[in-house]
């Protein structure tokens, strides 16, 4: 089936599907992105991607180069086009082309626009969703920043190929205080010993996840305790359950911790039943 990525106003095949060298996001990552889930089609919680977005576009002080609302129906066309059920829609904007220099272009640049859409593989991550998955952890060695968004991921990229490479599926990234901060493109969770849900609290050490907020949500209405802070991983070696988040993956079990066992070695009630129960807080577009 060809596939199509929409590039700066065009829709196109995507081996055409290209933008220039000096493209300050290729030069410098300066550039920032967003991912949504794609479920039937439709776009799980647009509404809070755009609205992180425009966070991290403040933040790196760049315009919305177009609305909302037109911003909305290119991600959709985009996903039409490449008939995408079940998948993924990526969005990139970047400070445009200009000569390699690290100021700000002057005059302003026009934004480069990327959106790409693929389709993901329920079946494999619904079996890797009811056998866990293991992770491993690795230094949290990023910039002060990691709140925003931006295309600058190459300790994520580090992290994530060291979990790999020791047969693990994600990193979870330890601060010098030996604290969990969030996973290589996931964030963080564990149950401890009396059922209480601990995350990190959202500040700048990490991104502030879609799906981790739609989660305070459901952990609410399920009558769930949720705690916001610093959890060693110790911590997390001893917890009765663990899993991590992200729009791809929703709530994903973690079954082993650098080799240690979790809880009885299987995904655990809390993480299987907010899996279960999170597309009834999220929005459908
Ligand atoms: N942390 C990092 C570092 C990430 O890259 C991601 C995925 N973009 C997340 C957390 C999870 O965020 P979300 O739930 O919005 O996908």
């Amino acid at each position: 089936m060809s596939r199509y990525a929409y590039v700066n106003g065009r829709y196109l095949p995507f081996r055409d599907a290209m933008v220039h060298v000096e493209d300050r996001g290729y030069q410098f990552a300066d550039a920032v992105y967003e991912v949504c889930e794609v479920r039937a089609g439709r776009l799980i919680d647009e509404r809070r991607h755009l609205d992180r977005l425009e966070r991290s576009l403040n933040a790196i002080r760049l315009r919305l180069p177009m609305s909302r609302a037109a911003l909305g129906v290119v991600l959709r066309e985009v996903v039409a086009r490449n008939r995408i059920g079940f998948g993924m829609v990526y969005l990139q904007i970047s400070r445009g082309v200009a000569r390699r220099d690290l100021a700000f272009p002057v005059p302003e640049r026009a934004p480069c626009i990327v959106v790409t859409a693929r389709a993901l593989n329920r079946v494999r991550l619904e079996a890797l969703a009811a056998a866990g998955i293991a992770v491993v952890s690795v230094p949290d060695d990023r910039w002060g920043r990691v709140d925003i968004k931006t295309v600058g991921l190459l300790p994520n990229v580090l992290a994530r190929q060291t979990a790999i490479e020791k047969g693990a599926r994600e990193a979870w990234l330890v601060d010098e205080s030996g604290a969990v901060t969030e996973g290589a493109s996931t964030n963080a969770w564990i149950v401890t010993g009396d059922g209480r849900l601990v995350t990190r609290h959202a500040d700048r050490a990490i991104l502030g996840g879609i799906t981790r907020s739609v989660l305070f949500d459901a952990v609410k209405a399920l009558g769930l305790t949720i705690e916001e802070r610093r959890f060693a991983l110790a911590e997390a070696y001893a917890a009765r359950e663990a899993f991590i988040t992200s729009a791809t993956q929703n709530v994903m079990p973690v079954v082993r911790i650098d080799g240690r066992v979790i809880g009885d070695g299987k995904p655990g009630p809390v993480a299987t039943t907010l899996r279960q129960e999170f597309h009834r807080f999220a929005e459908t577009g």
